[in-house]
């Protein structure tokens, strides 16, 4: 059952309380680099990223974003470390959100000045604890960056915030191995009621990150819990939107998008079931239809996969049969299967 969470507003976008879980991703470009980083969001938009974090390092990056939001379509979320000056500008930029810790930002006076801009443009914060910049006292107290340091840690964030009387907050808790970061939202999840960001950091490269982030964003939401998420991979960050996709839709909870299924192949296979389908996913990737699509190699589990999808390849001897909705339509001979294939879907 999904975790009741209170929902904010991060630009145009609502996150928590029941909203659909979106998908985010961080800009890699230097942020003061505006035409790049323009460049970059574009792709990461079209690829289906709805939330997108720069990093403001420097008051120069934080006074580009002014730019870049003109430039952009989705909201955007400065990310901000240490210093409180970039939060400032950055709010005065017109972020959409900010990225920070507040006991990270200065003191007490600075952190007033921050909060109180945010509340005041109704900017939501993230707080995101990290499993490696937990603060030194709670890594004596627990002795490692446990799970339950990781809850206290983010507690004392959002204390600071609730004293100043703002509510407007998202947090994450996020660390590099599945088992810490699962029980971190675990646990913060029946502490708090704010909407959850999932994401496990410095997952990796693209093959084993995306397993791992699978994995541990996977037992999340299937449990319930998690509002908004990021696949962080040291990858292209159009893979952590592509790896997003297909997390959300292998758990059902995104419904656009193709469904795809296709037999590991073997020595029965009576085509090349790889090549047809990498290029039958490839060329169907910017379907949004909510649909299944099947190829599958010969008719051993073929007609059966073929009946629980909208379209389906079953390939036999020198030609390949389609089936929609489960049923025959037609033989294609396999040297045109793969564009007669996508032209009949497309279609549809
Ligand atoms: S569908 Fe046929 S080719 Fe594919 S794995 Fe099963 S038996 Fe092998």
């Amino acid at each position: 059952m999904k975790r009741n969470s209170k929902q904010i507003k991060v630009g145009n976008v609502l996150v928590g309380g029941g909203a659909p879980i979106t998908i985010q991703s961080m800009t890699t470009t230097n942020t003061e680099d505006i035409e790049a980083t323009v460049k970059q969001i574009y792709a990461l938009t079209v690829a289906g990223c709805e939330i997108i974090r720069s990093s403001a390092p420097t008051i120069a990056a934080a006074k580009a974003l002014k730019e870049i939001k003109k430039e952009i379509t989705i909201p955007i979320v400065a990310d901000i470390h240490f210093d409180y000056r970039i939060a400032m500008e950055a709010l005065h930029s017109g972020v959409d959100a900010l990225r920070l810790n507040p006991g990270n930002i200065g003191n007490k006076e600075n952190i007033i000045k921050v909060v109180t801009l945010a509340k005041e443009k109704n900017i939501p914060i993230r707080i995101g604890v990290n499993g490696g910049s937990l603060e030194k006292d709670l890594l004596k107290k627990y002795g490692s960056a446990t799970p339950e340091a990781m809850v206290e840690s983010a507690l004392r964030h959002v204390r600071i915030l609730e004293n100043l009387d703002f509510y407007n907050t998202k947090l994450s808790l996020k660390a590099s191995d599945i088992y810490r970061t699962v029980e971190a939202y675990r646990l913060i999840a029946k502490k708090v009621d704010y909407p959850l960001h999932l994401g496990v950091t410095e997952a990796g490269t693209l093959y084993n990150g995306t397993i791992k982030s699978a994995m541990g964003l996977g037992i999340l939401l299937y449990d319930g819990i998690g509002d908004t998420i990021r696949v962080s991979l040291t990858a292209d960050p159009i893979e952590e939107v592509k790896a997003g996709l297909a997390i959300l839709k292998n758990l059902g909870l995104r419904k656009s998008g193709i469904t795809f299924v296709s037999c590991p192949t073997c020595s029965r296979a009576e085509a090349d079931v790889i090549e047809i389908a990498t290029k039958v996913e490839e060329k169907l990737s910017d379907i949004n239809k909510d649909i299944r699509v099947a190829v599958m190699g010969c008719i051993v589990n073929g007609p059966g996969e073929a009946r629980d999808s909208d379209w389906a390849i079953v390939s036999n001897k020198d030609k390949a049969s389609v089936y929609k909705s489960g049923k025959f339509l037609k033989s294609i001979p396999k040297i045109t299967l793969i564009n007669d294939f996508i032209e009949l879907v497309k279609k549809d």
